[in-house]
């Protein structure tokens, strides 16, 4: 008896349906049509270019055997691709690909985990109106204030906003604690890649937003659109790519863009709230692709790039604050920019409220409520560590055995305030500055309560150091 192609494909997709979860033969098999057998070879329709990249990406081995078990084992299957769905006067526009033998050994040619994404069709071009790009013009370079804690992210961003997609830094993945720029910055990127070329397509999409796009199209039967709309991105930003994690079937989506983009000399950016190395729950070979670019992180700004940010928050806002209040924030404030910001706003809403200037007295009661006095639970590590930061040394040094004159005296200064915030013993406080003994400790107190009474300066530097430590946010 002679099979129809209809037959043979009903009986493949059997097959396969025992093989493949229900949603992912809803997803990849059921919109196919079976188009016609010739010999052993039977055409099969599929919607897109991505969908037959997906299905050879995912599934050939599957295929294969289906294929195989009903035409033998010279069976082979060839897709009809449709490049354009047409309209009432136009038929569909369609490519027909044989799955062949690009390597002798394998007939079913490409490399499931591998695929070679050359896409020489013309996919449905996005008219203009349906390329939103997700930009706040509110984000560009001009106001993001470069400091030791971002020049590299920052520079790197520079560059690839000028030739996107020509540059080594692709993808640039920019890594950091939550409020320390990074939509900021990824967002400058879009907007300057998007005021230089008009016909970029820049995408800005969280991960989150990513993920719901994607299993929203999964649930309307629409994946179609939702790849035929990413794969014309030419700079792709994604925000906050850890929330990948644990999720499969995004990733594996999100891998195969990618990789589309990238071989297409497309930009991709991403972020994420850790380094790659740290990012649980995503799989290896999306990790691995991170790491083809660059990878840059942003750490918590320091104390001068602090008021260079509020100078320049203040500036934009036209608001004009004396120099002793944009130190005091500068000081107070060590967590993360946008809690700074968060502060320099409450200041300003309460200097409107109570029809006052700002000053120094103002910006005090605004962070009184947001500050506790942490006197009662100040610890040795960070006594060691806050007064490390003002003499700008490190912790270690203030526990070795250094004789050099400035580090003396930030040593016996931290200890001098052991003493006067906790409850060690003399002793105590010697073991935690590498085993020293007691009297050392004391002729440490002593001589610094001596040279406060002798030397103004010195008891100045002593008030900014105690105002730092009992001022921590909550
Ligand atoms: P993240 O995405 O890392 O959580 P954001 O990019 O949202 O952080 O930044 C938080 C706020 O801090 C934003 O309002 C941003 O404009 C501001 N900000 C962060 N870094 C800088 C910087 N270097 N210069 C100016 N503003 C900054
Ligand atoms: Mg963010």
């Amino acid at each position: 008896m002679v099979k129809s192609e209809v037959s043979v494909w009903e009986d493949c997709l059997r097959f396969i349906k025992s093989q493949v979860g229900e949603q992912s033969f809803k997803t990849w098999f059921e919109p196919i049509k079976a188009l016609g057998l010739k010999e052993s070879t039977i055409t099969i329709q599929v919607p897109s270019q991505f969908f037959y990249e997906y299905l050879e990406e995912h599934y050939v081995h599957l295929l294969r055997e289906c294929v195989q078990n009903q035409l033998g084992s010279e069976g082979k299957l060839e897709y009809s691709v449709i490049v354009d769905s047409g309209s009432v006067q136009n038929q569909p526009y369609m490519v027909t690909l044989p799955n062949q033998n690009k390597n002798q050994n394998n007939k079913w040619g490409r490399q499931p985990t591998e695929p070679e994404m050359i896409n020489p069709f013309k996919m449905q071009s996005l008219d203009k109106d349906s390329r939103y790009s997700n930009l706040n013009p509110n984000y560009d370079f001009e106001n993001y204030i470069e400091g030791d804690c971002n020049r590299l992210a920052r520079s790197a961003g520079i560059a690839v906003a000028e030739k996107p997609g020509i540059t080594s830094f692709n993808p640039l993945m920019i890594y950091g604690g939550v409020g320390l720029g990074k939509t900021h910055l990824v967002q400058a990127i879009g907007n300057t890649v998007s005021q230089h070329s008009e016909d970029n397509f820049v995408l800005y999409v969280s991960s989150e937003k990513f993920t719901t796009q994607f299993t929203d199209a999964i649930r309307n039967n629409n994946i179609q659109s939702f790849t035929n709309f990413y794969l014309q991105v030419d700079t792709l930003i994604i925000d906050d790519v850890q929330f990948f994690a644990g999720k499969e079937k995004t990733q594996e989506m999100f891998f195969h863009i990618f990789n589309h983009l990238h071989q297409n000399g497309k930009q991709i950016i991403m972020s994420s709230d850790r380094a790659p190395r740290d990012l649980k729950g995503l799989q290896d070979r999306l990790l691995s692709r991170f790491k083809w670019g660059l990878t840059a992180d942003l750490q918590m700004p320091d104390f001068e790039t602090r008021m260079a940010i509020i100078m320049r928050k203040m500036e934009a806002d036209g608001i004009d604050i004396p120099d002793d209040v944009v130190e005091y924030l500068a000081y107070s404030v060590d967590t993360n920019v946008r809690e700074l910001e968060g502060v320099l706003i409450s200041l300003i809403a309460h200097a409107m409220l109570n029809k006052t200037e700002i000053n120094l007295e103002l910006a005090k009661q605004t962070l009184k409520n947001i500050v506790h006095d942490i006197e009662s639970e100040v610890g040795v590590d960070y006594i060691q560590k806050t007064v490390g930061e003002f003499f700008q040394i490190s912790v270690e040094d203030l526990k070795d055995k250094t004789r050099k004159k400035e580090i003396v005296i930030a040593r016996q200064v931290a200890m001098h305030l052991c003493k006067e915030y906790t409850n060690h013993s003399l002793k105590s406080i010697g073991y935690h500055f590498g085993g020293r003994d007691h009297s050392t400790v004391i002729h440490a107190v002593q001589s610094v309560s001596d040279m406060m009474d002798i030397d103004s300066k010195f008891a100045n530097s002593m008030d900014e150091l105690r105002k730092k430590m009992k001022m921590k946010l909550v």
